[in-house]
């Protein structure tokens, strides 16, 4: 199976006209940046492992994916979390319920272990027959999957008229901005990015971890951003999206990376200069966000 070529579209946001890499369109359930973080993966003969384990949050995007590539290549995944939400337990939604349909055994350490997900994962050992990702996909592995995607945008840039091209996309662990920057820096393209988890610091002591020393450009520097936490900001900004572009982007990421392009693309934005945005999919994940908003600002 060969997972590529997403398509480009056009668009508006408040006066910005950008290009939108199609991402969340690369398959129906194996898609965004996760897809293209498991790419190595994919591409691995399948009796190489029986099994994926990995951890993270019950209502992770990752989930899903780690779910849909278990399912498609015969494997079957652990996926431990500290704890599910009683709400979401008795009424799975989202890429929790997904993962189930798909198969995956989703282990609360609290409930089977009686400890935390952190002291479990301390002591867990990973048999030879099992592969282990690190939470959200977040290991050198993942550049050759990004690498494709870089690939394709150097392609699509050099059959548009000669401009100068700014590719934006928001980070979780930050692995895609980094090996998306790694790749495109050379030419002469800038990766802007900001910290949707933990702040600028956190996400430099991320891309440390990952071995490399350069960077994407980080905006909205001054900005504390809690993840899934719930800004009215964001809501507005995503429903304000979805009405101009026609377009349902993300929810836990997206709002805040363009509540700092609103702001910095006018200001550094020069003659023949171009926006490009990534969509890394998530749709799935904004069925419980949608939820957590509408019961909050109804
Ligand atoms: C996981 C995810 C991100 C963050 O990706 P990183 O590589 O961890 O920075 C951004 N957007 C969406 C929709 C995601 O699912």
């Amino acid at each position: 199976m060969q997972l590529a070529h997403s398509p480009v579209t056009y668009h508006q946001f408040n006066g910005i006209s950008f290009a939108l890499k199609r991402d969340d369109l690369l398959h129906p359930q194996f898609s965004g940046n996760k897809a293209r973080k498991l790419m190595t993966l994919l591409h691995t003969p399948s009796a190489t492992f029986d099994r994926l384990i990995s951890y993270g949050s019950a209502q992770a995007n990752s989930l899903f994916s780690m779910a849909a590539l278990a399912h498609l290549k015969g494997w079957s995944l652990d996926y431990y979390v500290d704890h599910i939400p009683a709400w979401l337990q008795q009424n799975p939604l989202g890429n929790y319920a997904k993962a189930l349909e798909l198969g995956a055994n989703i282990i609360s350490t609290r409930a089977y272990y009686d400890t935390s997900l952190t002291d479990h994962l301390s002591t867990l050992s990973v048999p030879q027959n099992a592969c282990f990702i690190p939470e959200g996909g977040r290991f050198p592995q993942a550049e050759a999957g990004i690498n494709t995607l870089a690939a394709e945008l150097l392609e699509w840039f050099r059959h548009q008229p000669p401009q100068h091209w700014v590719v934006a996309l928001p980070s979780g662990t930050g692995t895609s901005a980094l090996y998306l920057h790694k790749a495109l820096a050379p030419k002469n393209i800038q990766v802007v990015t900001c910290a949707c988890v933990g702040g600028a610091e956190y996400l430099q002591s991320q891309w440390q971890e990952l071995g490399e020393t350069d960077y994407p450009t980080i905006l909205g520097l001054d900005q504390k951003h809690h993840f899934g936490k719930l800004y009215p900001r964001d809501w507005s900004i995503w429903q304000q999206l979805a009405q101009e572009t026609e377009i349902e982007f993300d929810l836990l990421y997206d709002p805040f990376m363009w509540q700092q392009l609103l702001e910095w693309w006018p200001k550094h934005a020069k003659e023949g200069m171009n926006l490009l945005y990534l969509h890394q999919g998530g749709q799935l994940g904004n069925t419980t966000m949608i939820k957590r908003y509408q019961r909050k600002y109804a």
